[in-house]
């Protein structure tokens, strides 16, 4: 069979082909002189699964879509505490390039401005790093959410650099406020080479899912960064990525996104796929037009907001049953699919309420695909508690989903791999 997930891009860019509408961004020569008609999409799954349709190898500069990657960067190589105190995470409902500061500490209110992500560029790479290794460091790891090498586009840069006389400004003023350090226009010429870096909405894809990945290329299986980081960067993408357009966005599309003035745009579903755009026609916000819509239908028809979730599933505890007689008897609680803190709080309810009779008792696993975190640690309190109850406590677990479990104080499990173990 040929799967019918192309054909829905193609017609989804056809959908939204005839809209002219928005304006080119012209502050910069080099973008204004670029084809308005261009439009594309491409859909990376979480597992590395790459779809793309319509302009799809077109190359264009990846503006302020570099900002979460970079932030991510930031975060990685000085630190949670070091980048907090630098740039803030509050939405500032302001315009991108907005010389606006917190009180106090003179902070730009987030990364995803220009005067956070100019800052966020500074904490890249090593304390010492020189202007040109913190670039190198921020292609290299640009690159590397990308799965390919990525290259500056030098007209673009050029034509930029030549009139960033705001973001010089902004520059300015943070070092004035002591947010950075060094010489302010070494700052600016380092992000505005990040904002040229060059990209195809494919390249743009795979990063999204490399976020919506926890942090690992899913093609290249390169941990790129840490899941806390991607958790830091999606809120802020969720709150702040889309300029002063960020409430409606998330209200009506709710998917952590990136828009740049180029023209592309991305979005990461945690879990699921990275999605990008490229349209360069640009709304009042400073979005893609076309982008924007495609979304906006990728959203209902692939039910992609993150606060739908989908209909409660069969419960997490899918039954009891007692196999053999006497004191060989057990008494087996079978679980199923996905445990999260719900579903072990079931667990944990089922055998208060009903407790479990017999001597030897089992915990089947047999049927569960993964236990997060939290539930891992109630689900070892319950064997820890049912051990000191006077139950013999057995884990089925032939696939290893809860691996090396240990209950803690007073508590004793034995792991089999297969029902047989512990009848027999
Ligand atoms: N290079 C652009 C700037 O700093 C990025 C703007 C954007 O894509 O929003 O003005």
């Amino acid at each position: 069979m040929r799967s019918p997930i192309p054909d829905y891009l193609a017609e989804a860019l056809s959908s939204v082909e005839s809209d002219e509408s928005g304006a080119m961004a012209d502050y910069i020569p080099e973008l204004a002189a670029a084809n308005p008609d261009r439009l594309a999409v491409a859909l990376c799954t979480e597992d590395g699964r790459l779809y793309s349709q319509g302009d799809a190898d077109v190359a264009f500069s990846i503006q302020s879509i570099s900002k979460p990657f970079v932030y991510a960067l930031a975060l990685a190589d000085s630190g949670f505490d070091e980048v907090m105190a630098k740039v803030s995470v509050e939405p500032s409902g302001d315009a991108f390039n907005e010389i606006s500061f917190e009180d106090g500490t003179g902070r730009p209110l987030n990364p995803m401005i220009n005067a956070g992500a100019i800052t966020a560029h500074t904490l890249a790479g090593p304390r010492d790093a020189t202007p040109t290794e913190r670039t190198s460091r921020i292609i290299d790891g640009l690159s590397a959410f990308a799965g390919r090498h990525l290259s500056v586009d030098e007209g673009v840069y050029e034509s930029e650099i030549s009139t960033a006389y705001r973001n010089r400004a902004l520059a300015n003023m943070l070092r004035a406020n002591d947010i950075i350090d060094g010489e302010p226009l070494d700052a600016v010429v380092g992000y505005t080479r990040q904002c040229a870096l060059l990209v195809t909405v494919e390249d743009l894809a795979l990063m999204a899912a490399t976020l919506a990945n926890r942090g690992v290329n899913p093609l290249t299986g390169a941990p790129v960064v840490s899941a806390l980081v991607v958790r830091q960067v999606l809120s802020v993408m969720a709150t702040c990525g889309m300029y002063d357009g960020a409430g409606h966005w998330m209200t009506n599309v709710g998917i952590p996104a990136k828009s740049g003035v180029a023209g592309g745009l991305i979005g990461a579903l945690p879990g699921q796929a990275g999605i990008a755009t490229f349209s360069p026609r640009l709304d009042e916000h400073g979005n893609s037009v076309r982008g924007v819509d495609l979304f906006r239908r990728f959203t209902s028809e692939m039910g992609m907001h993150l606060m739908e979730v989908p209909p409660p599933g069969p419960s997490v505890v899918r039954g009891r049953e007692l196999v053999g007689t006497g004191d060989q008897a057990v008494q087996i609680l079978s679980l199923q699919g996905r445990i999260r803190f719900a579903g072990a709080e079931r667990v944990l309810r089922d055998l208060e309420n009903d407790p479990l009779t017999q001597k030897r008792v089992a915990i089947s696993l047999e049927r569960v695909a993964t236990v997060g975190p939290v539930a891992r640690r109630m689900l070892l309190e319950a064997v820890r508690r049912l051990t000191l109850d006077g139950h013999d406590v057995y884990l089925i677990d032939p696939d290893g989903a809860l691996p090396d479990p240990d209950p803690g104080d007073g508590g004793r499990v034995t792991v089999v791999s297969e029902r047989l173990g512990i009848t027999e």
